[in-house]
């Protein structure tokens, strides 16, 4: 069945004349054009002797060689000795091969035949050990290489081989990626991408819904007209740490490091599930971070690199579309609430006065006022006023002024102020923070009330996600109780999310109706609905604001004894982070944890942590590289059969949906992944929505 909401982006691709690659997939049939015609095979012979191109065949081969080497490389579990290991393997191939060949074509052997089995045997050299490969990447015109970009030094402890502790200065290298660089490769070799762009500015945007970045007033205050030659990038920048270690084994944080994506806001929220449309630009060891120096020195190269994209820009000419001047401008920066005060130059602190980064709300206040009109807001006006202050008391030992501890080098941005970056992510916030402490809570009291106990809680929950399909692999752990500490959650965002979906419906007929601890993660569970929710109208806002103040509320009724915890605080702005810059769930950092832990993966085989970013960042671009070339990252199918349309009960449908004749043969699947979703037979989806509500189809 063709799924809905994909069915756009493959009618773009059919349209899209200038797509020069095959890209697989159309929901979950998907049409093939078979025109088999009998050939006389003498006729064909002699035609292929003559039009043989050695020149050619070299470089099919050649690219064949390559496109697999790739697909190692883009593996996170094989090591790259294994590629050059398959490439000789394959040369010893060939060789006998070829051999037997020779001498079973000796009377028979044309020109072509041996510079075609010549170049079989030599094809191999240009692979033969791993300098040549990389060589072969570093050279390729559409291999983005990362640039070593020194932070400094810091000094370390050694011990010789002759037992002598040494004291050595060892450089801070951090591996940066240009935007400017990746953008403009993406808008040269991606033509569904350039499409994409320039579809986002015909987009009609309904009055009052807030569903990407270009509803919000952010985007509006930019007042970018599309004049069908200027194309401005909205990049959404991410940072945040990462362990590449066990965190159990010694030494685990040693190799902690900071990482720094890009995606573009241009690209309708449903693609930015999709890992290959987040790109990497920079990657370093936390730890080189921690000194004003390095953080300063990679900030600037980002800031210099995002100052060009936004006054200059760059050219870009596409053959059959003609000449775009591009600039772009940063429209968002996430991370979770300590990494991104880290990179503003705020305290990494939240247990002091002036903690929130949106607001000047003290402790005290956070725990008596609910609406986000109760409290100040910061602008970059404030802002400057408190970095004026605090150089001004700086020389007395003051280190910082309401939570601001420096200027920050992003600030020098034209279209960018931390100030007016209104995010919090929601992950974060909401799923590792107000989930497992409120649930923890509630829980307690309904085990004390003896409405439930926690063999009970485990065991239900259990059976209610060994009968699901979709949220089956969300299956949340057990949860623990620590005597007086509490119960403890250890689970993932994902898990915390699906136990709050399914433990109002797990347990509703167990708790008694007026019980009013229930009713508190009854209504979490709406809060946290609307949270994720991917679209939310003017309305719901409003709404929002209201129930969230009568769940504080509710919540410091029932525990007195319990703080509110700054997280909970951060949601009171809720509404106006929406209006600014669209629903949480479009710069959430969901997204970019999946992908850390794709490039971490490969640290597990790595045997040498000597520069443990190099390699990763290295790893990850030949994946990205790979992914360019094939331009088969959206969907993913895997296992199709092939039938004639003819084959169906219902010929005439889907004949008619695919505008093909019932002779044509299609791929079937029973499962295929588009844009980080997975759709499998059997399941039910949205294909209507009408006034009166949805229409569900099944797959
Ligand atoms: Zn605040």
């Amino acid at each position: 069945m063709r799924t809905l909401h994909d069915a756009d982006v493959h009618e773009e691709v059919g349209n899209d004349q200038d797509n020069q690659f095959n890209r697989v997939g159309l929901g979950a049939v998907i049409t093939g054009e078979e025109n088999v015609e009998v050939m006389d095979t003498d006729s064909v012979l002699k035609d292929t002797q003559e039009n043989f191109c050695l020149e050619n065949f070299k470089k099919m081969l050649s690219d064949k060689i390559l496109d697999v080497i790739l697909l190692f490389r883009s593996r996170q579990n094989v090591p790259y000795s294994a590629t050059v290991e398959f490439v000789s393997y394959m040369k010893s191939f060939t060789d006998v091969l070829v051999g037997e060949l020779r001498s079973l074509l000796r009377d028979s052997l044309s020109d072509n035949i041996t510079s075609a089995l010549n170049s079989i045997s030599t094809i191999f050299s240009s692979f033969r050990s791993e300098h040549c490969i990389r060589k072969l990447y570093e050279d390729h015109p559409q291999f983005i290489s990362p640039q070593s970009l020194p932070l400094g030094a810091r000094i370390e402890n050694e011990m010789t081989s002759q037992g002598v502790i040494k004291t050595i200065s060892r450089p801070n290298v951090a591996q940066y990626i240009p935007i400017s660089k990746t953008l403009k490769s993406l808008l040269l070799n991606d033509p569904l991408f350039l499409s994409m762009i320039i579809e986002s500015y015909n987009q009609q945007r309904e009055s009052g819904i807030y569903r990407k970045f270009q509803d919000g007033s952010k985007y509006k205050s930019l007042r970018f007209q599309w004049d069908g030659k200027n194309i401005l990038v909205f990049i959404q920048l991410y940072a945040d740490g990462m362990g590449l270690t066990n965190p159990l084994a010694s030494a685990a944080t040693e190799h902690n490091s900071t990482m720094f994506y890009f995606l573009v806001n241009n690209l309708d929220p449903k693609f930015y599930g999709s890992l290959s449309n987040i790109h990497l630009v920079a990657m370093c060891n936390s730890a080189d971070l921690k000194y004003d120096e390095g953080l300063n020195i990679l900030l600037e190269a980002i800031v210099d690199d995002l100052l060009r994209l936004e006054t200059d820009g760059f050219e870009i000419n596409i053959p059959s579309r003609g000449t775009f001047q591009v600039k772009a401008v940063l429209s968002q920066f996430t991370g979770d609430n300590l990494a991104l005060n880290q990179i503003f130059g705020l305290t990494e602190s939240f247990a002091h006065d002036y903690f929130c980064p949106l607001c000047y709300c003290t402790r005290e206040e956070s725990q008596k006022y609910f609406k986000e009109k109760h409290f100040r807001c910061r602008t970059p006006e404030s802002y400057k006023l408190d970095v004026e202050t605090l150089l001004l008391l700086r020389e007395d030992g003051q280190l910082h002024i309401r939570e601001v501890k420096k200027f920050c080098i992003l600030n020098r941005l034209k279209f960018f102020n931390i100030m007016d970056n209104w995010i919090n992510d929601c992950m974060h916030t909401c799923l590792q923070g107000i989930i497992p402490y409120v649930c923890g809570l509630v829980l307690k009291t309904l085990i004390s009330q003896k409405i439930l106990d926690i063999d009970q809680i485990n065991d239900e929950i259990s059976k209610k996600f060994s009968r699901l399909k979709i949220d089956k692999k969300n299956k949340p752990g057990l949860i623990k109780n620590n005597g007086k500490e509490g119960l403890s959650f250890k689970m993932s965002a994902a898990q915390l999310w699906a136990f709050l979906r399914y433990f109002p419906l797990s347990f509703a007929n167990r708790i008694p109706v007026d019980n009013q601890y229930w009713h508190l993660i009854i209504s979490l569970s709406e809060i946290i609905d609307i949270v994720m929710a991917p679209k939310l109208s003017e309305s719901m806002l409003c709404y929002f604001e209201v129930i969230y103040a009568s769940f504080l509320l509710q919540f410091k009724r029932l525990y007195p004894a319990a703080s509110l915890r700054p997280k909970m605080h951060f949601l009171v702005h809720l509404p106006t982070i929406v209006r600014k810059n669209g629903p949480m769930r479009t710069f959430w950092t969901m997204n970019f944890e999946r992908l850390n832990g794709k490039i971490k993966a490969p640290s597990h085989i790595i045997n040498s942590f000597r520069n443990p970013q190099l390699t990763l960042v290295f790893r990850r671009q030949c994946a990205t590289f790979n992914k360019t070339l094939c331009l088969k990252d959206s969907v993913c199918v895997n296992s199709t059969i092939e039938s004639y349309i003819s084959d169906f009960l219902n010929v005439d449908m889907i004949s008619s949906f695919f505008d093909s004749s019932a002779e044509e043969i299609v791929s079937l699947t029973d499962s295929i992944k588009i844009n980080g979703v997975n759709y499998i037979v059997g399941l039910f989806v949205i294909v209507e929505k009408s006034d009166q509500g949805f229409n569900f189809g099944k797959i």
